[in-house]
């Protein structure tokens, strides 16, 4: 994959004639303008960060019948850290958003594995990577507009970041633009944030951005409403708040993701309400 880096707007995936240009689309309709103009894209090898859970947690999954528990058991390739008394699992990174540089970094090598893994174009995992890292620093520029710290409650970050991304290459799915196979990229996203739904650690608050997505497939005008009212509220979200912290627990390992309408409902008096 070639993309170029540096500051500017044009992303190109491979060299020929699948020029994206990234910043119209992104900034355009929905997002208010420059957003990409001022961010900074880096083009890194890889990268693996590892994820935590307590021993308890842990323990308390593995004896869970699978029957009763289905999407929430995936414990494989989890391994004792004995330093931080936790079980972690280690995962490559495809992209992330660098607030104290306003920098996205995309991980190329990832990038092509997971494309080969997935039997998709590289373009399908990097252009997906890059909206999604992109939308963190529109959240970052929403703070700061509103003169507020970037600070974030991982669990509603990650869902509305999702959330936005799909409904974006939803729209530019439909509006059939350019030489992207917007449908293709569309398809993988979708099938990529699903699956985190099955996954422990802060996994399933990605997922819950699929079950956005689907919740408001039709109702465009309802979404932007939703995702408009979070940058509003960015930075002011009271993280001691009881409804914060149950939305929180509800995208815990320990609860099944089927009571998803309740963090639907409860995402809304956040968002609305508090
Ligand atoms: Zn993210």
């Amino acid at each position: 994959m070639c993309v170029s880096s540096g500051r500017g707007p044009h992303v190109y995936l491979d060299d020929s004639d699948k020029a994206l240009k990234v910043n119209q689309h992104v900034t355009e309709p929905l997002w208010g303008p420059d957003a990409v103009d001022r961010t900074v894209l880096e083009i890194k090898d890889s990268k693996v960060r590892r994820s935590y859970i307590s021993k308890s947690t842990f323990e308390k999954l593995k004896k869970t019948p699978r029957t009763e528990e289905p999407k929430r058991l995936i414990l494989d390739g989890w391994k004792w850290d004995s330093e931080q008394n936790k079980y972690f699992s280690e995962s490559n990174l495809l992209g992330e958003y660098v607030p104290s540089e306003k920098k996205v970094l995309l991980y190329e090598k990832t990038i092509d594995e997971v494309s080969i893994q997935d039997h998709v174009p590289e373009y399908c995992v990097g252009i997906s990577t890059y909206i999604h890292e992109v939308f963190h620093y529109v959240h970052h520029a929403a703070a700061e507009n509103n003169g507020r710290a970037y600070e974030t409650i991982r669990e509603i970050e990650e869902a509305m970041t999702e959330f936005s991304t799909l409904l974006l290459l939803d729209k530019l799915s439909n509006q059939g633009s350019g030489k992207v196979a917007w449908d293709k990229v569309l398809d993988w996203a979708k099938q990529s944030i699903e699956s985190k739904q099955n996954y422990l650690g802060v996994f399933p608050a990605y997922g819950f951005g699929y079950y956005l997505f689907n919740h408001f497939s039709n109702d465009e005008a309802e979404a932007v409403k939703w995702i408009k009212q979070y940058n509003q509220k960015i930075g002011a979200i009271d993280k001691k708040n009881r409804y914060v912290k149950w939305y929180q627990q509800m995208l815990n390992p320990m609860y099944p993701y089927k009571d998803e309408k309740l963090c639907l409902e409860l995402l809304h008096s956040i968002l609305f309400n508090l």
